[in-house]
């Protein structure tokens, strides 16, 4: 891989995404984002793709390719949604939406990023779950199965491709302050705080550096690993 890297990030249109691809933006890497809109932040080239169509990411990853001018070298597979409600009640709808965007969306991008990397023997693959995940969420069962599934995706991943110079790792984020826990009452947020042995939520930025890191030529050696971002919370898991 060459210095500066072509960096695709989903959903990177805001919140956890956007910082993302502004650390690699400030650390000198071409980026694209996605979004569903295909707006683009100030500053940032932006492509459209809904992770949960096969052709749209396929539509989306050959015009981030033109943007380049060469193929994806590092994926952030960010996109994510919930739809929470307590297991008794929760939809085939809801359980579906969840699976089909966390983790059918990020196998499509994988899949499609894969044929590139396979070819340049070289590529950093870089999963978002949560810390949901492994820790489990009460309403959260489609959540937290679709983000604990990303761990057996890179893990996978990483027995099939990793002696062609590609890692696959996942990101696994505590309480980070977004327009998501930015909603949540105030008493709600300091009861999770009290939760977080750091004692507060993080800034997207202290993911984004975590994923940077995973991305570097330094980080060759570390694959299939889950690195969680969450001040303690899930103590390491
Ligand atoms: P946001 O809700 O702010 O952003 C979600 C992003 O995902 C948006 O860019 C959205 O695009 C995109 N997206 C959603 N559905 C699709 C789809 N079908 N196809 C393509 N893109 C889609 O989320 P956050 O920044 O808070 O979270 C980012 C990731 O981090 C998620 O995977 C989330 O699960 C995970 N995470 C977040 C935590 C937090 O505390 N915030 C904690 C742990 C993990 P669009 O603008 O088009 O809707």
């Amino acid at each position: 891989m060459s210095q500066a890297r072509n960096v695709l990030v989903t959903g990177g249109n805001r919140g956890i995404g956007l910082a993302i691809a502004k650390a690699f933006v400030e650390g000198g890497d071409t980026v694209v984002v996605t979004s569903r809109g295909g707006e683009a932040p100030d500053g940032l080239r932006a492509v459209t793709c809904d992770v949960t169509d096969s052709a749209s990411v396929d539509a989306a990853f050959t015009a981030a390719e033109e943007l380049f001018g060469g193929p994806v070298q590092v994926l952030v597979a960010n996109a994510g949604i919930t739809k929470d409600g307590l297991l008794m009640r929760m939809s085939d709808a809801d359980f579906d939406a969840v699976i089909d965007t966390n983790l059918a969306g990020t196998f499509r991008c994988v899949r499609r990023a894969s044929t590139g990397m396979i070819k340049a023997r070289g590529g950093r693959i870089i999963l978002i779950s949560s810390v949901v995940g492994l820790y489990g969420g009460p309403g959260q069962a489609n959540y937290a199965a679709s983000k604990a599934g990303l761990v057996g995706l890179a893990r996978s991943v990483t027995r099939e491709l990793g002696g062609r110079g590609i890692t696959a790792n996942v990101v696994a984020p505590g309480f980070i302050e977004t327009d998501m826990t930015a909603a949540l009452p105030e008493a709600t947020q300091k009861t999770y705080k009290a939760g977080i042995p750091a004692g507060r939520f993080a800034q997207p930025g202290e993911v984004a550096a975590v994923v940077r890191f995973l991305a570097s030529e330094e980080a060759g050696y570390v694959t299939g690993a889950v690195i969680p971002v969450d001040g303690g919370l899930g103590m390491g898991h």
